[in-house]
């Protein structure tokens, strides 16, 4: 009775939709699947369509909401001296590790 060849079927149940969306800013973070395919990260405008990167603020160039980016894609990272950027990753990680250090060394 099956007279449909099976790949015919499988073209014929699968929609003409080849842009799948996603968000790789929420793909990186570990969001859920379900979250980071929920949105793409820009719009066709180049604007930042998803709500967490829109909620940043880039520490170089100060940019949110549709032209927020991580300093990683920031265009000034390229202008900007990169000594700047490693101080600031320095800073981030001292803090951390003062943070580690205080919990370890309390000991009396
Ligand atoms: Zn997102
Ligand atoms: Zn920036």
């Amino acid at each position: 009775m099956a007279a449909t060849a099976p790949g015919q079927a499988e073209t014929e149940a699968m929609p003409v939709r080849r842009k799948k969306r996603l968000c790789k800013f929420c793909k990186k973070n570990n969001e859920a699947k379900v979250v980071y395919e929920s949105h793409n990260l820009r719009d066709k405008q180049g604007r930042v369509v998803c709500r967490k990167l829109r909620q940043l603020t880039c520490r170089l160039c100060g940019a949110t909401g549709d032209d927020a980016h991580t300093i990683k894609y920031c265009p000034l990272s390229d202008l900007v001296d990169h000594a700047a950027i490693m101080k600031l990753r320095r800073e981030i990680e001292m803090d951390r590790m003062m943070k580690n250090r205080r919990r370890y060394t309390r000991k009396s």
